[in-house]
């Protein structure tokens, strides 16, 4: 016994000196705008197809059925999205928000609308007294982007942010330039040919005024992350509303299933770099849900019921649960900044006391 201590000791002595020199937490956030808790834990919405399909029209006659139709939701969700429920949540991280399972995930703030959302998400809090419309102000507090690059003292550029609508150049900080940020239609620069090719093109190939291609903001992102190693990325993708509002469930299934692709090209490039493999927490989740309904599903706002209803999914090395959160003590969106913060040992209350606290990781932490 005491001969196989004596062996230890130098394997021992090597592992506290790699810990010192190991590579340093990152965490890439990623939101998906209006994404409800029904498409996420469900798949294609059974329900909502067949109050669409034309009279005399059977479900399994309907294009779209035939591509994300299954027998039960698990099969359903994971035809819709393959990697995040057959590889993410299985080998690497849980989800909390199906009720159905006795797990809650709600915003905590009353207007369950996007810039209230993007803000108690970053913020740590509920602001309704402040964020009450989606209006082009910059966001008025501190963000957890901007108090994770303060506390590490890390360069501007290595807190980033991307996202599809425009409110990205003014949601993520409350000092403008504290982080990189591209939102929008903002001009990217890059070195590689083909992206810079997609920035010329990226207010060209449109669909709305306020609001750039997800493609767009995924190749920009990750085009950045490969190229300045950022320590902590936020990338808010938007499709998903945008094709809601507009009632077009097939692209609503659509983007779906294309950020799932953009997930799992995301998730496989982190894990083939030593920076970020092994040690890269990612968050993924929603600024708001929609309406239950066969009607108001297109919809949010405070007076949607159903639209408080999200979910939030985290992989990586604090993440010790796997799939689906059971029985749990429900969470608020405004979580999603101190548990940020936490992943680099950082306490977020102490920007801002009065944040919801981190969330717990372990199924015993009630
Ligand atoms: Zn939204």
């Amino acid at each position: 016994m005491v001969f196989s201590i004596a062996l230890l000791l130098p394997v021992c002595t090597a592992n506290a000196a790699d810990a010192d020199t190991r590579p340093h937490r990152n965490v890439v956030l990623v939101t998906l705008d209006g994404v409800r808790t029904q498409e996420i834990f469900g798949g294609l919405d059974v329900d909502l197809l067949r109050s669409r399909l034309g009279k005399g029209k059977q479900l399994a006659d309907d294009p779209l059925y035939r591509r994300y139709g299954a027998d039960t939701p698990q099969a359903r969700r994971e035809k819709l999205m393959p990697f995040f429920w057959g590889t993410l949540m299985r080998e690497h991280g849980s989800i909390a928000g199906n009720a159905a399972l006795g797990s809650r995930v709600q915003v905590g703030n009353t207007m369950r609308f996007s810039y209230p959302g993007y803000a108690e998400l970053l913020t740590g809090r509920a602001r309704d007294e402040a964020i009450d419309s989606n209006d082009h102000i910059q966001n008025p507090f501190p963000t957890v982007l901007e108090f994770v690059r303060e506390r590490l003292k890390l360069p501007q550029g290595q807190v980033a942010a991307f996202g599809s609508w425009d409110r990205f150049e003014v949601i993520p900080e409350h000092r403008p330039g504290s982080i990189f940020v591209n939102a929008g239609f903002m001009a990217y620069k890059s070195p590689d040919p083909g992206v810079r090719r997609l920035d010329a093109m990226q207010d060209k190939a449109l669909a709305w005024t306020e609001e750039r291609f997800d493609a767009f903001t995924e190749a920009f992102a990750l085009d950045y992350l490969q190229r300045e190693r950022p320590r902590l990325l936020y990338v808010g993708l938007g499709d998903t509303d945008e094709w809601s509002h507009a009632g077009n469930y097939e692209l609503v299934l659509r983007a779906l299933h294309d950020t799932d692709a953009f997930l799992r090209e995301l998730w496989t490039w982190l894990q083939s770099q030593p920076q970020y493999r092994g040690n890269t927490t990612l968050i993924v989740t929603t600024d708001h849900g929609r309406g239950r309904g066969m009607k108001d599903w297109t919809d949010h706002g405070a007076d949607v019921e159903g639209a408080q209803d999200i979910w939030i999914a985290i992989a990586g090395p604090d993440a010790v649960r796997r799939g689906e959160w059971r029985d749990a003590a429900p969470l608020k969106q405004g979580q999603v900044a101190a548990t940020v913060a936490q992943a680099f040992g950082l306490d977020f209350s102490a920007l801002e006391p009065q944040a919801y606290p981190p969330i717990p990781m372990s199924p015993r932490a009630k």
